[in-house]
């Protein structure tokens, strides 16, 4: 039976384990493809992110283990790119890196407000300093900001998959700074859906939610899924699995949450495409 995540960190960013360790874990709970993706190099975040001077390490290490396991699981070489608004990857040296890669994650974790950097998967009080001082308290600016800064993210990059799709709403989970449902949020929605869709590209229910909330927080929303079910974008398993226990706790879950969500088919990667599967082969 396939199982697949396509979105998993090692220690080369903010993961706990050695890419061999992942992989080992991977094998021994039935996974047939895998993607490595690690943050890629940010000089503001070096805490969490890839040094650039590991890349070419990075990439060697994985082709080792790819010849290694050859025949019993699909590993790509893959990176999560976070985009800077109007920036590009230009922080990043993204573009040194990207052809010796098999697979490309979109992310955006971080706001440029004024040209002053804040991260917003962050905590609370990281969220707060955002909002305060990049936004003067207008939560709702800095909502349209996310969602605007994704879409640009979705046209400049087009990943092979796009992570997280609304991870803003993990501070504001019950609408404290801003109402989850206000027209402007669900026409936000629909334009990522609609856009994920015009570019035929795919996105994934990501585990670090659920990992952290234990099965209370998914991303994406419930009100999400609805748009893309709409709109029917591919879905894939990104597990963003920080720490081996991550590749067994979540995976049943999130295939569960995507019938649930309405999903038939979801899709998987498999040399240079994605294909579809019945979601109920895999349940
Ligand atoms: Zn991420
Ligand atoms: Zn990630």
């Amino acid at each position: 039976m396939l199982k697949f995540s396509f979105h998993n960190h090692t220690y080369y960013s903010d993961g706990e384990n050695s890419p061999e360790e992942m992989i080992a874990a991977a094998g021994k709970a039935g996974y047939t493809h895998y993607a490595f993706t690690d943050h890629i190099y940010s000089e503001v975040f070096e805490d969490w992110t890839m040094d650039y001077r590991k890349y070419d390490e990075y990439v060697q290490r994985i082709e080792k283990i790819k010849k290694d396991c050859e025949g019993a699981i699909k590993i790509y070489t893959g990176i999560e790119a976070d985009w800077y608004k109007n920036h590009a990857t230009h922080f990043s040296r993204f573009e040194q890196l990207r052809p010796k890669l098999d697979f490309v994650v979109g992310a955006v974790h971080v706001l440029m407000p004024c040209n002053d950097i804040y991260l917003i998967d962050g905590s609370a009080a990281e969220y707060e300093l955002c909002l305060h001082n990049g936004y003067a308290g207008d939560a709702d600016a800095m909502a349209a900001d996310y969602y605007e800064t994704y879409l640009q993210m979705i046209e400049g990059l087009k990943p092979d998959l796009l992570a997280h799709v609304d991870i803003m709403r993990k501070n504001n989970l019950d609408g404290v700074y801003y109402d989850n449902n206000a027209p402007f949020i669900r026409q936000y929605r629909k334009q990522i859906a609609e856009a994920i869709k015009a570019y035929d590209l795919v996105t994934e229910i990501n585990g670090g939610g659920n990992y952290r909330y234990k099965n209370d927080v998914w991303y994406p929303s419930d009100a999400m899924f609805e748009e893309l079910l709409k709109c029917e974008v591919k879905m894939t398993v990104g597990l963003d699995a920080h720490s081996v226990d991550m590749l067994t706790s979540y995976y049943d879950a999130s295939l569960l949450k995507l019938a649930k969500a309405g999903f038939k088919v979801i899709y998987y990667y498999e040399d240079g495409e994605w294909l579809p599967i019945k979601l109920n082969e895999l349940i």
